[in-house]
C-alpha cells in the first residue's frame, strides 16, 4: 500500500491520485488555494457582506430570526451561536436534530447555552420508520452511518428555514471537514456558497448526488431558497480557544475524555463499522487535511489514527448491539 508523503493518507482512500511525487491530489489543490484561506482579513469581510445581507432579506420576510443554527452539544455549534449573538448582533434560532443517540452530556450542554445565551430553541424528532429506513440503508450499502445524521441535520434545517423565512444557516463544521475531500472550486466556500440543500451537501457527497438525480429518494426541497456559511472557513479558533469560551461564558462542560463526538452514544459502533469496510479510520480525512494545513504533524496524526484503529477495532459489543437494535436490525 502507498500513502500520500504530505498527508499520509492510503491511496485506497475514495478519488485520491498520488503523483509522481507521491504527493495526493488533495494536497495539490491545498497548495494551490492555501494562501487565498488562509487570508482572514478578506475572508471576514465576505463573511459580514453576508451577515449583513441575511440581516437586510429577515426584515423584508419579517422573519423573526436572522439565521438558523444546529446544535448537538458539542463545542463549535455553541461556540458559533454565542459569537453570532454577542458579536455579529443577530437573532439565533437555535434546532437540536434528536436522533435518539444523544447523550447526558450534549443534552446538558445544549441547555446550558439556551439558558446563558437566552435564545430561542427547537428539538426536531422525525417519524422513526423513516429514520430507522436511511440508517439501514447506509449499514447496507457505505457504512458510514453518521453521514445519515449529516443529512437530515441540514434537511431539517433548510426546511425550519424556509418555513419561517430565515435567510441562512451557519453551520460549526471545522476547516478540516470542509476541506478533506476537495479537489475543485464548485461547491467549496469560499469560492461558491450554497443557497439551496443540494448544493449544500454537494460538497459532502460530490458526484455521488448527480448519479442520484432523478431516481432518488432523497427530498433535496427544491423550493427552499436559503444561504448556508461555514462559520469556521472565515474565522480562525483552535479548539482549545472555543472550549475555554464557552467555560467562561455558559459554564459549559468539556467532554470527560478525549474521544470524538462525545454527543453521540453509538460513535465508537460507527466507528467500527466504517473502519471494517474503508480499512481507516473515520476522521483519517479530517486528521490529513489538519497535516496539510500545519495544525498537525504527519507523526502525530500517525499516532491518533492508530489509537483509534486500536480503540474501534472492538467497540463494547453492548454499544453494537444497542445501535442494531436502534436501527431494527437485531
Ligand atoms: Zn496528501
Amino acid at each position: 500500500m502507498k500513502y500520500c508523503v504530505k498527508c499520509g493518507l492510503p491511496e485506497s482512500y475514495p478519488k485520491i491520485r498520488l503523483d509522481a511525487e507521491g504527493v495526493c491530489s488533495f494536497c495539490r489543490f491545498y497548495e494551490q488555494h492555501q494562501a487565498g484561506l488562509d487570508d482572514y482579513e478578506s475572508l471576514h469581510r465576505l463573511f459580514l457582506a453576508e451577515i449583513e445581507k441575511a440581516k437586510e432579506k429577515a426584515r423584508q420576510n419579517r422573519s423573526p430570526y436572522d439565521c438558523i443554527v444546529g446544535l448537538s452539544g458539542g463545542k463549535d455549534g455553541a461556540y458559533l451561536i454565542c459569537q453570532l449573538k454577542k458579536v455579529y448582533g443577530m437573532r439565533v434560532l437555535a434546532y437540536t436534530f434528536d436522533n435518539g443517540f444523544s447523550t447526558d452530556f450534549g443534552r446538558q450542554n445544549c441547555e446550558r447555552l439556551k439558558k446563558a445565551m437566552d435564545i430561542d430553541h427547537i428539538y426536531i424528532s422525525m417519524k422513526d420508520s423513516e429514520l430507522t429506513k436511511f440508517y439501514r440503508a447506509a449499514l447496507k450499502v457505505t457504512r458510514n452511518f453518521c453521514s445519515i445524521c449529516f443529512h437530515f441535520m441540514h434537511y431539517h434545517s433548510h426546511l425550519l428555514a424556509s418555513r419561517f423565512g430565515i435567510p441562512l444557516i451557519v453551520n460549526g463544521r471545522t476547516r478540516s471537514q470542509i476541506y478533506q475531500n476537495a479537489l475543485e472550486e464548485k461547491g467549496l466556500e469560499p469560492f461558491e456558497l450554497s443557497h439551496s440543500l443540494k448544493a449544500f451537501e454537494y460538497q459532502m457527497f460530490g458526484r455521488l448526488l448527480d448519479k442520484l438525480e432523478g431516481n432518488s429518494c432523497v427530498d433535496f426541497l427544491p423550493d427552499a431558497e436559503v444561504t448556508s456559511l461555514s462559520y469556521f472557513t472565515y474565522h480562525k479558533v483552535s479548539d482549545e480557544e472555543k472550549m475555554a469560551y464557552l467555560e467562561k461564558e455558559i459554564g459549559w462542560e468539556r467532554p470527560k475524555n478525549a474521544k470524538p463526538h462525545a454527543d453521540c452514544w453509538a460513535h465508537a459502533a460507527a466507528e467500527k463499522l466504517f473502519l471494517d469496510k474503508n480499512g481507516f479510520p473515520l476522521r483519517a480525512g479530517e486528521l490529513a487535511q489538519m497535516v496539510r494545513s500545519g495544525e498537525l504533524s504527519l507523526e502525530d496524526s500517525r499516532k491518533i489514527l492508530e489509537e483509534d484503529r486500536r480503540l474501534y477495532q472492538s467497540p463494547d459489543p453492548e454499544v453494537l448491539d444497542a445501535l442494531f437494535e436502534r436501527v431494527g436490525m437485531k
